[in-house]
């Protein structure tokens, strides 16, 4: 066991690197397995990402791939009765709401921008219910561009690191901008989301058998198993 005055330098390219391994038995984040199962365009990966709000990766899963069944482009989609959408999505929080977004976000890319959902950031933040976390999520998986995506998991194990020091995720993405190499920029939501469901636990994270424990100052962590 490392106590915090025995750690050694904080070394991302190495803590990247051993978490990359770590989680590699654990399910993938939702939107990159559903991008696995072929379902990686913008706007198949809008509707997912709408649908995670607040839900669990499986529960989402199940949902995006009921959806999907009905419409995967935005001209199938915009053509859907609401109601249909909410059906498919029953499992998810705030299905009712997430569903009038989805079939409005549909209807908004038929009208505006000829069925195509376009790679362009403002856009998506345009749309209802997408934030920041959304719009970087579907410019790198779908888009292929280099965007950090803060999620919960993304903020809190940055900052029990001591890598950033931030009380919101939206100030963990400026952080994280200004200090994260590049080269993780799309790899890090990609990775932290299984490392933080199964490792570094929103509550009592298994720090003894972590492996970057002989980095991470363990930053507010009070207990752990
Ligand atoms: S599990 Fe513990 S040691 Fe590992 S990253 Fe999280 S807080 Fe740090």
């Amino acid at each position: 066991m490392h106590s915090r005055e025995e750690k050694r330098p904080f070394d991302i390219r190495l803590v990247m690197e051993r978490i990359r391994q770590a989680v590699q038995p654990f399910p993938k984040a939702a939107l990159t397995q559903l991008a696995d199962e072929g379902h990686a365009s913008a706007f198949e990966q809008l509707m997912a990402c709408i649908i995670s709000v607040r839900t669990f990766d499986e529960t989402t899963l199940v949902c995006a791939r009921r959806l999907f069944a009905l419409g995967r482009t935005p001209g199938q989609v915009a053509g859907l009765d609401p109601a249909l959408i909410e059906e498919a999505i029953n499992r998810s929080s705030f299905h009712e709401v997430k569903a009038l977004r989805i079939h409005a976000a549909a209807r908004r890319v038929v009208d505006e921008y000829r069925g195509v959902l376009p790679c362009e950031r403002e856009v998506l933040l345009s749309l209802p219910g997408v934030g920041p976390k959304c719009a970087n999520l579907v410019l790198t998986i779908a888009c292929g561009e280099n965007r950090i995506s803060v999620d919960t998991h993304v903020h809190r194990i940055a900052n029990r690191w001591g890598y950033i020091q931030t009380t919101r995720p939206g100030q963990s993405l400026h952080a994280l901008e200004e200090k994260l190499p590049v080269e993780y920029w799309s790899e890090i939501n990609r990775v932290l989301v299984p490392f933080g469901k199964n490792i570094c636990t929103s509550r009592l994270p298994r720090c003894g058998t972590c492996p970057v424990l002989d980095m991470c100052r363990q930053v507010k962590v009070t207990g752990h198993r």
